[in-house]
Parts: structure tokens; C-alpha cells; sequence
């Protein structure tokens, strides 16, 4: 398989094999009209194996969701075909509709216009709670 490089793009690398559909879900990259590459365990010298998402243009990420998912992502910024800016991603206190509360007897669930906001509550077992009425989300 070969996957043309990128000119101006953002590459999203370091994926922990196997979740990068879950990324590409929810950013939302099925309605992106430009080219996404998304790759599936690619050998690393690092990790075993891991997965990588490219995106053939540069559009704003929502940062808390790919943390959300997997901190360890780091994020490449590409400009005419040059690596220009690095970031590496970190696990978020706070995220806002990224998740939704599945507890039917939540706010939310009647209150549509409530923002779904989960907090981290547990670092070590990446546990997010929702702000309403604290129902468990664990990833
Ligand atoms: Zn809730």
C-alpha cells in the first residue's frame, strides 16, 4: 500500500493500535470532503505496532477528543511538505460534547440544550465521570 505524502496536512501518529477508528469517529473525519488516510498497524520501533490517521488538509482538531481516546497521540503539522510544528497531546480534566450520557434519567437527556461535560475523576484508570449526575464513562 502506498500513501502519497502529505503537502499540507496534519498527521496524526503514534496511535495506540486499534484506535484510530475510534478517533477518526469522533472527530467526525467521515464528513471531511479531503483525503484521510488511516493506517492500521504500522510497525514501531517504540510501540510494537500502532496506527496512524492522515489528513490531506489542515482543519482545526478537537484536541480533548483525541486525548480522550489516547494521550499518547502526537499531532504533526505539515506545510508545504515540511514538518512544522510538533504537539504532543495530553489526557483532558474536562471534556464537552465529546461523549454523551447514556443515563436516561440524566439532565441531558431531557434538557437538549445542556452541553454533556465529563470530568476526569480517576487519572490512573482514565475514568470520566458525567458533571450532571455522575454516571461512569471509562475508556
Ligand atoms: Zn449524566
Amino acid at each position: 500500500m502506498k500513501i502519497d505524502s502529505i503537502k499540507n496536512g496534519i498527521v496524526l501518529d503514534h496511535i495506540t493500535a486499534g484506535k484510530s477508528m475510534e478517533i477518526y469517529r469522533l472527530l467526525g473525519l467521515d464528513s471531511l470532503e479531503c483525503s484521510v488516510a488511516l493506517i492500521k498497524n504500522v510497525h514501531s520501533s517504540k510501540m510494537g505496532k500502532k496506527d496512524i490517521i492522515k489528513i490531506d488538509a489542515d482543519i482545526p482538531l478537537n484536541l480533548d477528543a483525541i486525548g480522550y481516546v489516547d494521550p499518547g497521540v502526537t499531532i504533526d503539522i505539515i506545510r508545504d511538505g515540511q514538518l512544522v510544528e510538533k504537539k504532543n497531546i495530553s489526557l483532558p480534566t474536562t471534556i464537552t460534547n465529546v461523549i454523551f450520557c447514556k443515563n436516561p434519567r440524566c439532565i441531558t437527556s431531557t434538557e437538549q440544550e445542556l452541553p454533556h461535560v465529563f470530568r476526569l475523576t480517576d487519572v490512573g484508570n482514565k475514568v470520566f465521570r458525567c458533571m450532571y449526575c455522575e454516571t461512569k464513562e471509562t475508556n
